[in-house]
């Protein structure tokens, strides 16, 4: 007898074929099979008269049909069948493609439901292709919230739903309540089985948000429990305890006073290095917030207590240019700075690792690389992460679990409003640089409309010609793989031949290899292209002070915060800067919101804002979040919940509860960042 944790393909109706579908979307038992659950909800709840049906948005209608459909071949042979229909007030036409079945199923004089969306062509009003049930058949496709899936090639969202529907009718009742009845009640959270029942097959949005409350509940539940055990087990580990703190020849040497925030940031370092715990703190601060200095501060702490740094960059460029700044600071104060990258000639870079491994390299610079690839510390003290979101949760578990237990220190340029770092950071101390240094220029930001290309056209040669460079950015189109890299070499080519003939235009691709990447912008960097056309969110960190333009097409498709990293990447030199957005078919909701990002410069106000306006699931689904996939989050959209997740979370860390009810819940939690596990990378 199969239960909840058989394969799916023992299931009836799937077989083979249909099971390495279902394992393309991570589908493997029955019990994944109910865990998927639906990215969105159409509501067929509502019936609207046909002379009210709104353009191109699908509804539901209660029309007759007046006569008998007639088919005809159109272009291809495709079979065309036209139906007339009224609701006694409105005639309007359907229109089905390839349907050849439906002369037989619409009976001229019954009424139906119908599903699907008006739309006008050639002067004909009419709906393509719309879902349709008699109206005396019980509410399936029309009158009820249907679920939309996640889908994969060869899995249609009626089959998808049906098998659902199957695995809930058989196996619901064998779904273990991880959420003992005393929490449940606490916090009003429904029972596990019922909140599976209506987020697959909700009665109505009230109850499904409940269900959504619950499952989410769950989710950061035991993640940030999961998180706290992981800190709590650190606090248990021994570290170096620096003695000597005093940074002051450091301070000395820099060309610019410390701004306070930035001398905050590295109290609290110094204070977490003294103690012989593993510090993990995390340092947030705007883009040009002057982030590199406060790890240098800690590098230099180090050394000075003869412990090695280990400095990672998210690409090789980026840690190139570290190594050639702090080496210039840092090496006439006596702290020997190597660099060690993929790039380098194999001779050079053993060289190196023997200099390490010996003890004779102080501060290390590479990329996330740089723990992975076997090099050996001689005495490794302090682990720098730049650019956090390569370095997420499972390497933070990682590290642990080598039994390695430096002090470590992760940055990061993406400002996540407070409710949401407490989750996501939550194994993890904080400090926030909020003051950029003096004297930072403003970048100006534009919104426009198409009729502007012209003269944003002419104002992107103007900086060429004057010397500078710019970034063209174009969101990328999400269809497949070949038409997206397709869309994007047209682009290019476009730009290029037809926009631009006399500039040199590079273009960086979402699906291009990360060598081929970095080469292009390393030509960039050097001067060696005008424009850079990029279809992918140019790496954070990039640092190009040539670069004084940033035109952003399509840049309602954008979330404020990343285009507020986006726009980061000009004013980075002595000249001023810009940045162009271009939207022209958007709501007047999006132009708001675009204008209020025009209207400022501070990251965290317009993360705020973003998270207002859109709701957590941006954040979680960005991979600047250095965060794993969660099942239910993204259905969230309220942050009472996190807030409250996270409360019941602290509390049961600080006081666990062992009774028999809490054994499915404390073993989740015990086994969530165990990379046996695989489930966080
Ligand atoms: P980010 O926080 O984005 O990593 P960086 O560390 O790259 O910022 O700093 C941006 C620029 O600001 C660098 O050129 C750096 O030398 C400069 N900078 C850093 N701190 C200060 C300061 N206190 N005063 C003036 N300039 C500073
Ligand atoms: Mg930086």
């Amino acid at each position: 007898m199969p239960d909840l944790y058989s394969e799916v393909r023992f299931m009836k109706g799937v077989g083979e074929a249909r099971a390495k579908k279902l394992a393309g979307l991570g589908i493997v038992t029955v019990y994944d099979l109910l865990s998927h659950f639906p990215r969105q909800y159409e509501d067929r709840t509502q019936l609207v008269p046909l002379a009210q049906l709104p353009e191109k948005t699908p509804v539901c209608f209660r029309a007759m049909v007046t006569a008998v459909p007639r088919a005809s071949y159109g272009r291809s042979y495709q079979t065309i069948t036209r139906v007339p229909v009224t609701d006694g007030h409105e005639r309007i036409t359907l229109t089905f493609f390839h349907r050849k079945g439906v002369a037989e199923q619409l009976l001229p004089g019954k009424i139906y439901i119908f599903y699907g969306a008006l739309t006008e062509r050639d002067g004909l009003r009419s709906v393509i292709n719309p879902d349709f049930e008699p109206e005396e058949a019980p509410g399936q496709v029309t009158r009820r919230i249907v679920p939309v899936y996640p889908l994969a090639a060869g899995l249609s969202n009626t089959m998808l739903s049906r098998l659902i529907g199957q695995a809930l009718a058989q196996y619901s009742a064998q779904l273990p309540e991880t959420l003992p009845a005393a929490l449940r009640a606490q916090r009003q959270l429904l029972p596990v089985q019922e909140a599976y029942r209506i987020i697959h097959n909700p009665p109505d949005f009230d109850r499904l948000a409940e269900a959504q409350r619950r499952l989410t509940f769950e989710e950061l539940f035991v993640f940030s429990a999961g998180l706290s055990l992981m800190k709590s087990r650190r606090q248990t580990e021994t570290a170096a305890a620096f003695s000597n703190l005093d940074i002051a020849p450091f301070t000395a040497a820099l060309p610019f006073a410390l701004t306070g925030a930035q001398q905050r940031a590295i109290d609290d370092i110094l204070r977490d290095l003294a103690r012989p715990v593993p510090m993990n703190r995390l340092v947030q601060g705007d883009v040009g917030s002057g982030k590199t200095m406060v790890a240098a501060a800690a590098a230099y702490c180090a050394a000075k207590n003869g412990w090695q740094t280990a400095f990672m960059a998210p690409t090789e460029i980026l840690a190139e240019q570290h190594a050639q700044s702090l080496a210039r600071l840092l090496e006439p104060l006596g702290v020997r700075v190597a660099l060690l990258t993929g790039g380098m000639k194999a001779a050079a870079a053993r060289q190196t690792r023997a200099l390490i491994a010996q003890g004779m390299a102080d501060l290390v610079i590479g990329t996330h690389a740089l723990l992975s690839a076997g090099t050996e510390f001689a005495r490794l003290g302090l682990v720098i992460a730049d650019e956090q979101h390569r370095f997420g949760v499972g390497q933070r578990a990682a590290l642990t679990e080598k039994g390695q237990f430096p002090h470590v220190l992760v940055m990061s340029a993406t400002p996540i409003p407070r409710t949401l770092a407490l989750i996501l950071y939550g194994d993890l101390d904080v400090s926030v640089i909020d003051e950029l240094p003096p004297g930072r220029q403003t970048i100006d930001t534009f919104l426009v409309g198409e009729r502007m290309r012209q003269r944003v056209n002419a104002f992107i040669r103007r900086q060429v010609a004057e010397g500078h460079q710019v970034y063209i950015v174009c969101p990328a189109v999400e269809e497949s793989e070949t038409d997206d890299l397709k869309a994007a070499e047209v682009w290019a080519q476009t730009l290029q031949q037809a926009v631009f003939p006399d500039l040199r235009v590079a273009l960086l691709h979402g699906k291009m290899k990360p060598v081929d990447k970095e080469a292009v912008m390393r030509r960039f960097a050097a001067g060696e292209s005008d424009i850079l056309g990029a279809t992918t969110v140019i790496e954070v960190g990039v640092d190009v002070p040539n670069a004084t333009l940033i035109v952003i097409e399509n840049a309602e498709r954008f979330g404020l915060s990343q285009l507020h990293q986006l726009r980061g990447r000009v004013g980075r030199g002595s000249a001023k800067s810009r940045c162009i957005l271009f939207s022209s078919h958007s709501s007047a909701q999006t132009q708001e919101r675009l204008k209020a990002f025009c209207a400022t410069n501070d990251g965290f106000r317009i993360a705020e804002e973003d998270l207002r306006l859109r709701g957590p699931g941006d954040f979680f689904g960005s991979r600047q979040s250095g965060l794993p996939a969660f099942h239910s989050v993204n259905l969230a959209q309220n942050l009472d919940v996190m807030e409250q997740a996270r409360q019941a979370a602290d509390a049961y860390v600080s006081q666990p509860d062992s009774g028999p009810e809490w054994e499915t819940l404390n073993h989740r939690i015990r086994t969530l960042f165990d990379s046996s596990t695989g489930t966080f990378n």
